[in-house]
């Protein structure tokens, strides 16, 4: 009997990193996650996680053939392998391809989570059969995933899409980049913390937070206090949606996609995000495309769309017999 061939695709977040084990037929068979703890240094995550992968394929390993891994991370450059200056790992470079090596004998590549989560919709998910859209991950930082024209934007040096660090606030919130005022220090999981905490000391409305210790809130207990229409979660949905909705429509005025579609934790607040979003994005895009740009929900959460894209990335590489490393 044939063993089964298998990819693992890896998601590497700032807060969570999402492992899942994909079978042939692009089935994920088992996912895990832990948290990064970006802190403990290049070299001590990556010996983290092969020893999560490991146990993960364990169960796999006997009726299988792990054909290879893809790594999305943010900043990760599939050219060389290289995680460059991630805001929210804070590593510097790091030639994460090389660390993995000495863990695993088998192909590996990297590629930019957000082009990852792009490969993903654009094969199991909302953007099937299009050629033309954006993907936006939500997370603890804001990324860009691009298609045009049916090609992954990469850009001169790989790093096409870093919408994320694009300034809308001349000496706005502090990122971590080293700029001021990025487009993800308002519009990202942790940027709706911040808003949170902001508008808590400029009111004195009634509400739960001002009963929370602040290292507690989190997108979840945002949302949730949102859904029971605590003012201040209110306000701040309202808030992070009106920067959205005025980014989506200058997207659309660069690209002309068909639809973008928003994942990650920010966005599983659903209508308290979505709605505000939908409102101010309609009000500013530009009447040629009126009608034209559909803004979707992402329908594969928790990071799935940059495991299965980071699995399908690393298929493709070595059926092709390229950028393997
Ligand atoms: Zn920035």
């Amino acid at each position: 009997m044939s063993k089964d061939q298998i990819v693992i695709g890896v998601d590497i977040g700032g807060t969570n990193t999402n492992i899942g084990i994909v079978d042939f037929n692009n089935n994920i068979l088992l996912e895990n996650s832990f948290l990064t703890n970006p802190e403990q240094g290049a070299d001590s995550f990556a010996q983290s996680l092969s020893r999560h992968i490991n146990k993960s394929y364990s169960k796999y390993k006997n009726d299988s053939v792990l054909e290879g891994i893809g790594i999305a991370a943010p900043g990760a450059n599939y050219q060389n392998g290289i995680i460059e200056s991630p805001a929210n790992l804070k590593w510097g470079n790091v030639k994460f391809i090389e660390l993995m090596k000495k863990h695993f004998q088998v192909p590996l590549a990297l590629i930019n989570d957000a082009n990852a989560a792009a490969l993903g919709e654009l094969q199991f998910g909302s953007a099937k059969g299009m050629n033309n859209f954006i993907v936006l991950t939500l997370g603890t930082g804001l990324g860009t995933g691009i298609v045009v024209d049916g090609h992954l934007l990469y850009g001169e040096n790989g790093y096409a899409g870093e919408l994320g660090h694009a300034i809308i606030e001349k000496n706005g919130r502090q990122c971590n980049c080293g700029k001021q005022g990025c487009l993800e220090t308002y519009v990202s999981a942790s940027g709706i913390k911040r808003t949170v905490l902001n508008l808590l000391c400029n009111s004195n409305e009634p509400s739960e937070f001002r009963n929370m210790d602040f290292e507690s809130i989190t997108g979840k207990i945002i949302s949730e206090l949102g859904n029971n229409n605590d003012p201040i979660a209110v306000k701040a949905y309202n808030f992070t949606g009106e920067i959205l909705g005025i980014a989506l429509s200058n997207l659309v005025t660069f690209f002309d996609p068909k639809a973008i579609i928003l994942s990650g934790g920010l966005v599983e607040a659903g209508n308290l995000l979505l709605r505000p979003t939908f409102t101010t994005f309609e009000r500013y895009l530009l009447n040629i495309y009126k009608g034209k740009v559909k803004i979707i929900k992402s329908e594969m959460m928790n990071g799935k769309s940059a495991v299965l894209g980071a699995g399908s990335f690393i298929r493709e590489n070595i059926s092709e017999g390229i950028n393997v490393i």
